[in-house]
């Protein structure tokens, strides 16, 4: 198989970790994939996607990247820190929901020097690939190339990051002498799932994604995903897999809406922290590690020893929540 060129953005390979205290009775040990621990101002799953996206663009020459997300995305924040790196200029179309916090990742993408546009929900809902494009198209008109990375570097570029995780994980099970039948990730553009689905099948490793989303429903993400994939096959035509992509996504656990986490959530994030020194994030991680506590208890993933969730990042999102979770800290201690 011939990967792409990739520029070196992640600390890889990650951690692989078994749970040691917290867990579910009578379920598979669960073990996390340390994605949160790719780097630091480029924390998280996107940079690995980002190795791909960006490698295009430094292989095209182009000056600078133009991408969208919310204010507190962290795929915007990775982009404008790679971007930085690479001596790349960065303009980040965001969605400004209006009651959201100026610190977090959104500080950060003014510290790494991105451009930044803020549009208000309902324009960026119904007009973003129109922004992108004319957020391109001023910048061409002063002399600059333009490469635009979609959200969540969920394409079929973006996809080889993922792939590559998915063999790096299937050497992980074998040091830690491991064979779960689930990987477990947050979905949220859908390429984190694509990509493990995809890197599995490449593998011929029969291993089942299962995708937790954290906004739109199950059948956006099938479609999404399969369109991931599908978008790679057609930039790979020569490149046959040896099985079929396996993946689910269960859209049980969105809750009250992407990026409004529930107290029962954060409550849980705040047990990993005491129990196991791991942070989650209110907007995927803790969302979807409780979809995955929720289906264990249901017995529900249980036939094999141990399960792995994808720790995708998303730390510097636990800021905009900062009332939250006083308020239930201070809850639990009276
Ligand atoms: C973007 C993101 C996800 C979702 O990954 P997708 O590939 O967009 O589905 C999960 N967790 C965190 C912390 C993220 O920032």
């Amino acid at each position: 198989m011939k990967w792409p060129e990739k520029v070196s953005l992640a600390r890889l390979p990650t951690l692989l970790h078994k749970l040691e205290r917290f867990g579910v009775p009578d379920a598979p040990n669960i073990w996390l994939k340390r994605d949160d621990l790719t780097g630091f101002v480029c924390s998280g799953n996107k940079v690995r996607k980002l190795e791909f996206v960006l490698g295009e663009a430094v292989k095209q020459g182009v000056d600078r990247v133009v991408t969208c997300g919310g204010m507190q995305s962290n795929h915007c924040r990775a982009t404008a820190f790679a971007c930085a790196q690479l001596g790349l200029k960065a303009h980040l179309v965001l969605r400004d929901t209006g009651r959201q916090c100026t610190s977090g990742n959104y500080l950060l993408d003014q510290m790494a020097g991105a451009d930044i546009s803020l549009h208000p929900a309902k324009e960026y809902q119904a007009r973003l690939s129109v922004l992108l494009e004319s957020t391109a198209e001023t910048y061409r008109d002063r002399g600059e190339s333009v490469l635009i990375v979609p959200t969540g570097a969920s394409d079929g570029l973006g996809v080889w990051g993922y792939a590559a995780a998915a063999f790096e994980l299937l050497n992980d099970f074998e040091q830690c002498e491991i064979s779960p039948r689930y990987v477990v990730c947050a979905t949220g553009s859908g390429g984190t799932q694509a990509g493990l689905a995809l890197g599995f099948a490449m593998a011929g490793a029969d291993i089942e994604v299962i995708g937790i989303a954290v906004c739109d429903d199950e059948l956006y993400f099938q479609q999404k995903v399969a369109r991931d994939i599908a978008d790679w096959q057609c930039r790979n035509p020569g490149l046959k897999l040896d099985a079929v992509p396996k993946y689910r996504t269960l859209d049980g656990y969105v809750g009250q809406g992407y990026a409004k986490p529930s107290d029962e959530e954060l409550s849980v994030a705040l047990e990993v922290a005491r129990s196991e020194g791991v942070l989650l994030d209110p907007v995927y991680t803790g969302k979807a590690f409780r979809g995955l506590l929720c289906e264990l208890r249901h017995k529900r993933f249980c036939d094999a020893e141990d399960i792995v969730f994808v720790h995708t990042g998303g730390g510097f999102g636990v800021f905009p929540f900062e009332s939250d979770y006083r308020r239930l800290m201070s809850s639990a201690e009276s």
